[in-house]
């Protein structure tokens, strides 16, 4: 380790970019921040990144730790420099998000097989749109659907080999995959640049997939769309993207549904709106009307006197709520309709009921008029 190395470091603190007092969850949500954004899993071959990530998890070692934070504060670099050299293999290579932040973010990164055999990679992670109806949205659908991935290869076992001439492990790394140097306190590991990660040299490369190890072949996938599922919303199935390579895990498939639009029923979470047009009559008398559900046609009444805009909510002819019990609503509010063109005669029974009907031409809340009511069924 160079002194003179040391001399340019960074300030611990403004690399996590928090205040001197930050608090430990402070520290900490400030590394995660910055890991999950530089960690070299997500910025393959880019050094810069590479160098950010280390100068965050270096001052994040020190600072989470109270003796060596307390020391920093009083002496700087080099209250901590020995103090964290000491720690011998303790800080080998990059750190294992996993490790640090529990199961949920080294899931993101997949670091978890993929560092300690660092010549495996993963496969890509495929998305397929899932185009569906209203209604199947609405109740929840199976369907087949074929995708196209790569797969280990049927000829090479996945070796990239020519069957019967296996490859031969790389003199370089002597088949690790990858060469380690030191650099400052951290033991750092480099791909091996001769079999590229692979810890292997395959001399006769397999004919049927030309040294690949994987080819792309279709593939059918059953996907189970759950009732009340909304638009844009994923579906995960862990494993059934492309092919790792070198005994990597595969990638995930993300099926994203996009839903259509209903001719008339509108979503909001799980209820549905729509607008019913009434005759001013109707809306006057009151009557019966068949209404659409979307289960069929309902009888909806509505009683005398129904003001236009009012809203008759039926319960639980909603969206059923997403892996759950229940359902929304259905909101179907009444327009009363003003007739545009009348006849001579209907213009003269609408003169004699205005002189006998008086409404007072004054402002009232808008509450007034667009109450909700509700019909049990
Ligand atoms: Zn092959
Ligand atoms: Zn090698």
């Amino acid at each position: 380790m160079s002194p003179t190395a040391r001399v340019t470091k960074a300030d611990y603190y403004e690399v996590l970019n928090v205040d001197r007092s930050a608090s430990d969850q402070e520290l900490k949500s400030a590394y995660r921040k910055l890991a999950m954004q530089y960690h070299p899993d997500r910025n393959p071959d880019d050094p810069a990144a590479e160098e950010k990530f280390k100068q965050a998890s270096e001052a994040y070692q020190v600072l989470s730790d109270p003796d060596k934070r307390a020391a920093y504060d009083r002496f700087g670099h080099a209250g901590v420099s020995n103090g964290a050299g000491s720690d011998g293999g303790g800080f080998a290579g990059m750190p294992d998000l996993g490790d640090i932040f529990g199961d949920i973010f080294g899931e993101m990164f997949n670091a978890g097989g993929s560092r300690r055999a660092s010549r495996a990679q993963r496969g890509r992670d495929l998305q397929y749109e899932l185009t569906l109806t209203f209604e199947e949205a609405v109740f929840g659908k199976q369907s087949e659907i074929r995708i196209r991935r790569m797969e280990n290869c049927s000829t090479c076992q996945g070796t990239g080999a020519e069957p019967g001439k296996g490859p031969s492990v790389c003199q370089q790394c002597g088949g690790r995959g990858q060469v380690r140097f030191q650099q400052g306190f951290f033991s750092v590991a480099r791909t091996c640049p001769v079999c590229s990660g692979a810890g292997t040299i395959v001399k006769d490369p397999c004919r049927a997939c030309r040294g690949e190890g994987r080819q792309s072949a279709e593939h059918t996938i059953t996907v189970t769309v759950p009732a009340g599922i909304e638009d844009r919303m994923r579906i995960r199935y862990q494993g059934e993207g492309d092919a790792g390579r070198f005994g990597g895990p595969a990638g995930d498939l993300y099926v994203v549904v996009s839903v259509e639009p209903h001719p008339f029923f509108e979503r909001e979470g799980n209820d549905l709106h729509y607008a019913l047009p009434i005759s001013f009559p109707q809306a006057t008398l009151g009557t019966e009307l068949m209404i659409p559900t979307l289960e069929g046609e309902i009888k909806l009444k509505i009683p005398e006197g129904t003001q236009s805009g009012t809203e008759f909510r039926l319960r639980n002819k909603g969206v059923p709520y997403l892996n759950d019990h229940g359902r929304g609503d259905l909101i179907v509010q009444v327009i009363a309709q003003v007739p545009k063109k009348l006849t001579k005669q209907q213009k003269e029974l609408m003169r004699q009921l205005a002189e006998t009907l008086t409404v007072e031409n004054k402002p009232s809340a808008r509450s007034f008029f667009a109450k909700v009511r509700d019909i049990f069924n």
